[in-house]
């Protein structure tokens, strides 16, 4: 395999961009490991309990044994019948605090491997992936792991994949043998038997199918079959007609489904117990997407409709604000999406991108639509899990990482200036929970700027501010865990050691009336003179709108260079609220009059006056705390449904609706985020450990009146 390189496999038909997902400890790291061994890359196979797992790579992660980080990794795999297919494995986080990290990497890859735990079947955590991939139209087929392990059940497991998951899951392989004695599969397409001979896996045997397990193999072929069937008339004639169904066309016929998300192949195997890898690696190339087979949802700027692309991906053309879009072909203009950005201690700040059109070489420049910078592509590299490969170019389809890049952050468009698109972003939700946090010693004071402006940097979630009373460093993201798991990277990575405190809800302020204000600002005590005088109207916006500045003066009666000082002053007075010191959102200022001295105004009095005659205005129209509110969603048994509701009304939250799960009952509700903290251990209690919890940011919502009060005398 050495002699490969990164442009060995030429035809996009032969790339497979995916990644693995899973509920934490189904075994994504492990699976993760063995193909990496098995595709070559990496010659010595790491444990996780050795703490030598590849796509782990971070200390943090491995001590936690959850990943965190997305990484992407390149990786070749040769099937049965000798094609070169080219892997880039996207590495996926697997705990629902992570919201952000799972919808990045599914944005950006093509289908995926879903682990499960031979013994577990479907978690809450697979089930929250598997709608998240649903919603991305990601292709996917099961992997259910851990057969080796005592309790596994295959057929168990995968009754809870069709009880919660998808009717339309069907197996394509079943077990040999179980538990300990679990040493081969059987390949219901092709209908033979794959006998493993060696516990590192690699000697394999294939044969016909075991005499005693024959029956049950024609019955579960009949099964898949019957599954092709739904969405292949075809197959279904022909079954029908009891004709035979060869394993060329059947495999076409669940190639064709599992495309189009009609149908989900389940396969077995061992990962720990070198079982099943290489069959899963085939299934991959067999089964998932390439680039060009993958469909897009792309919300038309234009039209406000989603449209579904294949082949091609949407955006908006910034020079004609228009839709427009680009070929996943290597001979049209360039486009890519950051998706990632990571610091390496070695190289510097990697920006991982998915190349959709086009192609980009180093030694040029491209242009960030988003930021509308121009960077320059120094060094592009190619990352193998532990190694990485210095690369000359990367085409349509590749996914590599950028070093150096300046003014890129996850989310960007990266395209040619001449023909400027910006593609359609990742959504990043809003930081809903803060902490203060305060530096231990002094040395750790001065560390702690840079250290947590780099975690900033990759992560669009996280999110450092001072607070202008108290002084106080306060970072915010996405839920404690989120937090926490920063706590950790700034003692492990940076060797910065905080203190912390209690988790702040992200409150905002606004207002609900007009108002009309005229701010004055006049020094003349010794020395130069300040002054200046702006009049102006503060007016509510519709929810999410943020900030607008209108500049209304006629005849002059504020010079031009000084506007855009009242805007800066404006945004300065945005960040901190008069209620609770909360950043203001949503509001219009409209600056309609003013004047100015000849020798005592400048652009400092313009923003000073601004910044406090905002504040003063803001105070007259009528100021309130907004809070976010989270929509929550339980799974639980029926038996459950009366507690967790009453629960979720003790803690102000709206009923939204109740809908059959597979076997159990989804309750959603609109819950403000201040009364859930500690919900998934409450939640665990009330239900003896069996609801499947999950939350994500909804929207802001206006605080009640007698509990803004409180929060208000409580900041105080
Ligand atoms: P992740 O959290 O999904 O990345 O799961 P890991 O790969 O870290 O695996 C969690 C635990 O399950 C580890 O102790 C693994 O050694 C173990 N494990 C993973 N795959 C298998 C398997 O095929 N069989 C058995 N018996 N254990 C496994």
């Amino acid at each position: 395999m050495s002699t490969l390189d990164y442009n060995s496999v030429k035809d996009l038909k032969h790339y497979r961009n995916f990644g693995i997902i899973a509920h934490v400890d189904a075994g994504k790291t492990t699976t993760t490991e063995r193909i990496l061994y098995y595709t070559g890359r990496k010659h010595k196979m790491g444990e996780v309990h050795e703490g030598a797992a590849t796509m782990d790579f971070m200390e943090q992660e491995q001590k936690r044994g959850i990943t965190i980080q997305s990484a992407a990794t390149t990786a070749f795999w040769k099937t049965k019948t000798d094609e070169l297919y080219r892997f880039n494995i996207i590495d996926t986080p697997g705990h629902v605090d992570f919201t952000a990290e799972v919808e990045r990497s599914l944005r950006v890859l093509d289908g995926a491997v879903v682990v499960f735990d031979g013994k577990m079947g479907v978690e809450p955590q697979t089930m929250k992936v598997w709608l998240q991939a649903q919603k991305y139209m990601v292709p996917r087929m099961c992997f259910i792991n851990k057969l080796d392990g005592i309790g596994a059940d295959f057929y168990k497991s995968y009754g809870t994949i069709i009880n919660q998951l998808s009717k339309t899951a069907a197996p394509i392989q079943l077990p040999i043998g179980r538990e300990n004695d679990f040493d081969g599969i059987i390949d219901l397409v092709g209908m033979r038997a794959h006998m493993y001979l060696d516990a590192k896996g690699e000697i394999i045997d294939e044969t016909d199918i075991p005499a005693d397990m024959l029956d049950k193999a024609v019955e579960w072929r009949n099964k898949l079959i019957e599954a092709v069937s739904d969405s292949n008339d075809e197959i279904a004639e022909k079954y029908l007609n009891g004709e035979e169904i060869g394993g060329v066309e059947l495999k076409a016929a669940i190639r064709a489904a599992t495309l189009e998300l009609k149908m989900f192949p389940v396969i077995a195997g061992a990962a720990l117990a070198n079982r099943g890898v290489q069959l899963l690696l085939d299934a991959v190339c067999d089964y998932l997407p390439s680039p060009v087979e993958k469909k897009h949802l792309f919300l038309n700027p234009e039209t406000e409709e989603t449209e579904v692309l294949m082949g091609r991906v949407g955006g908006l053309n910034t020079d004609t604000d228009t839709a427009d879009y680009r070929e996943l072909a290597e001979n049209a203009p360039f486009s890519a999406l950051v998706f990632k950005i990571s610091n390496d201690p070695h190289v510097g700040t990697l920006s991982f991108f998915r190349v959709y059109s086009g192609k980009v070489e180093t030694g040029t420049y491209i242009y960030n639509s988003s930021s509308d910078t121009k960077e320059r592509v120094g060094r592009i590299v190619m990352l193998h899990a532990n190694d990485r490969e210095d690369v000359s170019n990367v085409k349509a389809g590749d996914i590599a990482a950028i070093v150096g890049l300046k003014n890129t952050k996850t989310g960007h468009t990266l395209c040619e200036e001449k023909n400027p698109i910006i593609l359609e972003s990742i959504n990043f939700p809003e930081p809903v929970v803060s902490f203060a946090i305060e530096p231990k010693t002094k040395s750790d004071q001065d560390k702690l700027g840079m250290a947590l402006g780099k975690l900033a940097n990759e992560d669009p979630t996280f999110r450092v501010r001072t607070d202008e009373e108290t002084g106080q460093t306060i970072i915010a993201g996405m839920g404690e865990l989120h937090l926490d798991v920063k706590m950790e990277l700034l003692r492990s990575e940076f060797g910065v050691d905080v203190s912390v405190g209690a988790p702040q809800v992200a409150y905002r302020e606004t207002i609900l009336a007009i108002g009309e204000h005229r701010e004055v600002l006049k020094k003349q005590t010794g020395g130069a003179g300040q002054f200046a005088d702006i009049s102006f109207i503060l007016e509510p916006m519709e929810a999410g709108k943020g900030y607008e500045f209108s500049d209304e003066i006629k005849g002059g009666s504020i010079p031009r260079e000084y506007i855009p000082s009242i805007d800066k002053g404006i945004q300065e007075a945005l960040t901190a609220g008069p209620l609770g010191g909360y950043p203001v959102v949503d509001i219009k200022a409209r600056i309609t009059d003013g004047s100015y001295h000849a020798v005592d105004s400048n652009t400092d009095t313009f923003k000073m006056c601004a910044h406090y005659g905002f504040k003063e205005a803001m105070r007259q129209c009528k100021p309130v705390l907004l809070e976010p509110i989270m929509k929550v969603s339980v799974i639980v048994p029926e038996e459950y449904v009366g507690s967790v509701t009453g629960y979720l009304s003790s803690k102000r939250g709206i009923p939204k609706g109740m809908e059959q799960a597979g076997m159990m009952k989804q309750i959603t509700a609109e819950v403000p985020l201040a009364e859930l903290f500690g919900y998934v251990g409450d939640l665990r209690n009330i239900t003896s450990g069996t609801a499947i919890p999950n939350m994500d940011f909804g929207f802001y919502a206006q605080v009640p009146g007698g509990i803004q009060a409180q929060v208000l005398g409580e900041k105080k």
